[in-house]
């Protein structure tokens, strides 16, 4: 769990070192989530993440790829309008490229933390969490 955080101006920084390790139970194939609740051995917050089966992380790294692909039709149409030769439909069509390009590159780095624990900004791609989480083993 946990340990690195951004420091900026007037933001608390986090600077937690020896993380602790908890072992939790995923879900078998077909169960609900489960919550598990942690304490942060640092600050005592007391944590909630939602961990899920293998074939549900399976179902949600699936869902980063369909969006990747998403973007990817988004980044074909947008360059389809911007050589279209009407102004209105170049404007828009660089619009929507730029949009699919920055919308493929937030579902691919999802894709890839995509771990199957959610929770407190875990598993959001370009979301630096005061509490992360890093699966022992990393993925199933
Ligand atoms: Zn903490």
């Amino acid at each position: 769990m946990n340990f690195w955080a951004r420091t900026t101006p007037g933001e608390a920084s986090f600077d937690y070192r020896g993380a602790a390790a908890w072992e939790v139970r995923r879900p078998a194939d077909g169960e609900p989530v489960m919550r598990h609740l942690v304490r942060c051995g640092v600050c005592a917050r007391e944590l909630t993440f939602t961990v899920h089966s293998i074939a549900a992380t399976e179902r949600r790294r699936m869902r980063w790829r369909r969006g990747v692909w998403a973007s990817g039709v988004l980044v074909a149409l947008g360059l389809v309008g911007l050589v279209s030769g009407h102004l209105g439909l170049a404007v828009a069509g660089g619009a929507a490229a730029v949009a699919g390009v920055l919308a493929s590159v937030f579902a691919w780095a999802g894709g890839l933390t995509e771990a199957g624990v959610t929770g407190h900004g875990s598993g959001l791609p370009g979301v630096l969490p005061q509490h992360a989480v890093v699966l022992s083993p990393p993925s199933p």
